[in-house]
């Protein structure tokens, strides 16, 4: 017998059963890595924030066996701009479950954000909202399953605007195990530039997350140097001096927002 037709066929079908939404294994694998995440994001912080991750090898080693890895079969998400986000909501269907819990970087996730470490945070903790099978997962692994609960459409829709006007970035994270994104929704983070993981770990030059739909486009005729812009950037990629220019961007319409000389403008990439 061909052991390795054989084999193949056995991996094609778990595969099939895993790319479907609400297909077994990759219900098996979403729970495993819900239980595991918190641990995983704490060790890859360790590890970029670390001496070793000065060494161009092991900075690589990282990528090829966890970064690479988890962004492709694990979990990946990308920022939505504000209607972006109202209108994924809106695509649900009537039945969908959804849940609210701790943000699990910010429960977990020390970051350099200084405001944190002040005691000054102005970003409430629940905010991570569980979809679907997220939503039944979240509730049942630690290390929030005391405080994670169903919540309403309207519910959601509030924490989302709140996050929004205090400066959080919506992110769309899907769970995927045979490749592809659409349908495989399980969470909405709202993400923060000073404890949110994989944010922290772009800036590093670890990328486990996608672009948004749309990117900053400099306009520096109506750039008058204010400089409002330049804090809210998560990767920190605006600068103004000496004319305004965007680096690294994932689109997430913050900056946009802040410009009060219309200057960046979000484009569709
Ligand atoms: S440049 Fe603007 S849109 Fe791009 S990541 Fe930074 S704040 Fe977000
Ligand atoms: S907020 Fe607008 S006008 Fe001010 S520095 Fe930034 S891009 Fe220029």
């Amino acid at each position: 017998m061909d052991w390795n037709l054989s084999l193949l066929f056995v991996f094609g079908h778990l595969l099939h059963w895993g790319s479907s939404a609400d297909g077994l294994v990759r219900r098996l694998f979403l729970r495993f890595y819900i239980r595991y995440e918190v641990p995983i994001f704490k060790l890859a912080l360790r590890f970029i924030y670390s001496r070793w991750s000065d060494f161009w090898i092991f900075k690589k080693l990282f990528i090829i066996f966890i970064g690479y890895p988890v962004k492709k079969w694990g979990e990946t998400g990308y920022p939505l701009l504000a209607s972006e986000v109202k209108d994924f909501i809106a695509s649900l269907p009537d039945k969908t479950v959804f849940s609210l819990g701790d943000c699990r970087c910010r429960l977990s996730v020390k970051g350099p954000c200084e405001r944190y470490h002040q005691g000054l945070c102005p970003h409430p903790l629940l905010t991570e909202i569980g979809i679907s099978w997220g939503a039944v997962y979240y509730k049942k692994e630690p290390p929030e399953k005391e405080r994670h609960r169903v919540a309403t459409r309207e519910e959601i829709l509030r924490v989302i605007d709140d996050g929004l006007q205090n400066d959080l970035v919506p992110c769309l994270y899907s769970f995927c195990i045979a490749g592809g994104i659409e349908g495989r929704e399980y969470v909405i983070c709202n993400c923060c530039k000073g404890r949110c993981a994989p944010i922290l770990l772009r800036k590093k030059g670890i990328n486990m997350m996608m672009d948004g739909h749309y990117q900053a486009r400099a306009l520096p005729e109506n750039c008058t140097g204010c400089g409002d812009c330049l804090e809210s950037c998560p990767l920190d990629a605006v600068s103004v001096d000496p004319v305004l220019k965007i680096g690294d961007c994932f689109g997430c319409g913050l900056c946009a927002k802040k410009c009060p000389s219309g200057a960046i403008k979000m484009v569709a990439r």
